[in-house]
C-alpha cells in the first residue's frame, strides 16, 4: 500500500468506516445496530498529524442498558447451541476478519497511527485467535472424578453470562480479538469497551463478529465512550458476571474495586518494566537485535516492551555503542508508509508524560545517549513522535528505572553477577514479562526461573502466541487470557452428583 499524505487520512477513514458501520456513523455497536452515544462529545485525533477527525457522543448509561438486554438474550441462545455449531460460527468471524484484513490494518493505522507492517500482523493474528478458540468449542468439557461414594460425580465448565472486557489505546483490534476469542468460545456474551481514543477497529470486529454466520446478533457488543461513564456503568451493572481489563495498575486497581463490589471477578492484565538480561557470553548480535525489537517495536507502547536492558558490565561499553548507533538507523515516520517501524505516539497526552520522564531522567544525572525529543525531519508535521531513546548510568532507583514509560525509551543498567541481574530484574512491583540472553544453557534457565514475569524469554523477545498462557505477576495484574488457561479463567466450574445406588439412604451431614 502506498503512503498517503497525513491530510487524506479523515477521507480515508471515512471511507474505511463505510464498510463496517451502516453509514460510516460511529456509535456503540450493540445487536448489530449502530446506536448514537448520549453523553458528550468524544473526539479523536490523528496521531500523524495531531489534527481532529472525528467526533462521536459517549455512549452512556441508557446504550449501557441495550447493550446488557442484548448480551443477555444472545449468551443464552448461544449457550444452547451445540458446541460444534458454535466452533463454526468463531470459524466464520474469523474468515471475515481475513476477508476485511487489508481495511482493518488501515483503519487501525490511520487511527491509532501504529506502522502498517504491524498492524496487518495484528490483524491476522486476530483471524488465529477466532480460529485457534473456535477448535477448543467441542473440546471444553468436565471430567469424571472417581468419588469414594456410590455417586457418579462429573464437572462442567459453563460460562458466567455476560463479560465486559475494557481495553487500551496500543493495540486495539489485537486486544479486542486476544479477549473475545476466549470468552465467547467459553459460551458467554461480550460487552467490550474499547479506549475512547481508539474505538473504531473495535467497532468493526463487533460488526464482523454479528455479520458472522451462526453468531448471534447481540453476542458482541461494543460500546464507544469513555472509561469513567461508559466503563464504569458497564462494570457495575447488575448482569455483569466477569470484568476483564487490560490497561494501567492505576486504573485496573480502580475496577477491580469497583467488579469487588458488585461481587463479581476480575481479570487484570496491566503494564510492565521488563528486564531484558545481557550476559556477556551472549550472540551479540542477536541481543542487540532483540533489545531493540523489545523497546521500540510499536514506539515502546507494548505492555511487554523490555523497558530496562541489563547489561553485564563486561559488554556494556561495546553494546551501547552499537545501540546508539542502531537507534538512529530506525525509520521513523508516516505510520502508512510500509518502511516505517516507529510511528507517532498515540496521543498528545502520552507524548508529553515520555518527554517529562526523560527530562526528569536527565534531570537526575542519566546520561541522554540517543533519541530526547522528536526526530528533526517530523517537527512540522504536527505528530506525536518521538525518537528511539536510549538513556545510560541511571540509578537504578530512579523514576526511569522503576515507572513504565509506555514510550521508545530504552533505560541501560550495568550489573556484574548473576545475582546482581536477578536482583535488578525482580525489583520493580511489576511482573509482565522479562528475557535472559546467554549461551550458558544453565544460566539461562536459572535465570527464567528467578525472574518474576508472567512470560519469559531465552534468546528472544516479544514473541507470544494465542495458544500460550499469557498474564502477569505482581501489579502486573492477575488471570491469563490466551491458551487453554483463559478457558478456565472464562468458566465457572459446577461439580453434579449422580446418585447410582439402587437403595441410597438419604445422610443429613456431610458424606464422601
Ligand atoms: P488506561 O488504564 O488509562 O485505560 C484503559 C481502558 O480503561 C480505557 O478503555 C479506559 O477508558 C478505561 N478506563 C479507565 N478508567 C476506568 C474506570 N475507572 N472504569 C472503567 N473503565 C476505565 O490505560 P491506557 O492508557 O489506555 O493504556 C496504557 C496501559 O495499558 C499501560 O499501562 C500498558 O502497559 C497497559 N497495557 C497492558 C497490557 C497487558 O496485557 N498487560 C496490554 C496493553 C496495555
Amino acid at each position: 500500500m502506498s503512503e498517503r499524505p497525513f491530510s487524506d487520512a479523515a477521507a480515508r477513514i471515512s471511507a474505511l468506516l463505510r464498510i463496517f458501520l451502516p453509514g460510516g456513523v460511529v456509535g456503540s455497536v450493540v445487536a448489530g445496530e449502530i446506536l448514537p452515544g448520549t453523553g458528550a462529545a468524544l473526539e479523536l485525533v490523528n496521531p500523524a498529524d495531531g489534527r481532529p477527525f472525528l467526533s462521536f457522543a459517549d455512549a452512556g448509561i441508557p446504550v449501557v442498558e441495550a447493550a446488557m438486554a442484548a448480551a443477555g438474550a444472545a449468551q443464552r441462545h448461544w449457550w444452547g447451541m451445540t458446541a460444534a455449531a458454535r466452533g463454526r460460527a468463531m470459524w466464520a468471524v474469523a474468515a471475515l476478519v481475513r476477508h476485511h484484513a487489508d481495511a482493518l490494518a488501515e483503519l487501525e493505522t490511520l487511527s491509532a497511527g501504529k506502522p502498517i507492517r504491524d498492524t496487518r500482523g495484528e490483524v491476522a493474528k486476530v483471524a488465529e485467535m477466532f480460529e485457534y478458540y473456535a477448535g477448543w468449542c467441542d473440546k471444553l468439557h468436565g471430567a469424571v472424578i472417581p468419588v469414594p461414594t456410590t455417586h457418579l460425580n462429573y464437572t462442567r465448565h459453563e460460562p458466567f453470562g455476560t463479560v465486559v472486557q475494557i481495553t487500551p489505546w496500543n493495540a486495539p483490534v489485537f486486544t479486542a480479538g486476544w479477549q473475545i476469542a476466549p470468552a465467547i468460545c467459553a459460551g458467554n456474551a461480550v460487552v467490550l469497551k474499547p479506549s475512547e481514543l481508539t474505538p473504531l477497529t473495535s467497532l468493526a470486529l463487533g460488526m464482523l463478529c454479528d455479520r458472522a454466520e451462526g453468531m448471534p446478533r447481540g453476542l458482541v457488543n461494543v460500546l464507544a465512550g469513555a472509561g469513567l461513564t461508559t466503563g464504569a456503568a458497564a462494570v457495575a451493572h447488575r448482569v455483569t458476571r466477569l470484568v476483564v481489563f487490560v490497561g494501567s495498575a492505576e486504573a485496573g486497581g480502580q475496577i477491580a474495586a469497583a467488579a469487588a463490589r458488585n461481587i463479581v471477578p476480575s481479570i487484570l492484565e496491566l503494564g510492565g518494566k521488563s528486564a531484558n538480561i545481557v550476559f556477556a557470553d551472549a550472540d551479540m548480535d542477536q541481543a542487540i537485535l532483540g533489545a531493540q525489537a523489545a523497546i521500540f517495536g510499536g514506539a515502546g507502547q507494548s505492555c511487554v516492551a523490555g523497558s530496562r536492558l541489563l547489561v553485564q558490565r563486561a559488554c556494556h561499553q561495546a553494546i551501547m555503542e552499537r545501540l546508539v548507533v542502531a537507534a538512529g538507523r530506525i525509520p521513523v515516520g508516516s505510520p502508512m508508509d510500509p518502511a516505517t517501524q516507529i510511528g507517532p505516539i498515540n496521543n498528545r497526552r502520552q507524548h508529553g508524560r515520555i518527554a517529562a520522564m526523560v527530562a526528569a531522567a536527565v534531570e537526575a544525572g542519566g546520561h541522554l545517549a540517543a533519541g530526547g525529543a522528536c526526530p528533526d525531519g517530523l517537527r512540522d508535521s504536527g505528530g506525536f513522535y518521538y525518537a528511539p531513546t536510549i538513556i545510560d548510568a541511571v540509578p537504578p532507583d530512579a523514576p526511569i528505572a522503576c515507572a513504565e514509560v509506555f514510550g521508545p525509551v530504552l533505560t541501560v543498567l550495568p550489573f556484574d553477577t548473576e545475582e546482581e541481574a536477578i536482583a535488578l530484574a525482580n525489583a520493580t512491583p511489576y511482573g509482565l514479562a522479562g528475557a535472559v540472553w546467554t549461551r550458558d544453557v544453565g544460566r539461562a534457565h536459572r535465570v527464567a526461573a528467578a525472574v518474576r514475569a508472567g512470560t519469559f524469554w531465552i534468546n528472544g523477545y516479544k514473541t507470544i502466541n494465542v495458544a500460550s498462557p499469557f498474564g502477569g505477576f505482581g501489579h502486573s495484574g492477575f488471570g491469563r487470557s490466551s491458551g487453554s488457561e483463559a478457558l478456565r479463567a472464562y468458566t465457572q466450574t459446577k461439580s453434579v452428583w449422580v446418585e447410582t445406588a439402587a437403595r441410597p439412604g438419604m445422610p443429613f451431614g456431610y458424606v464422601g
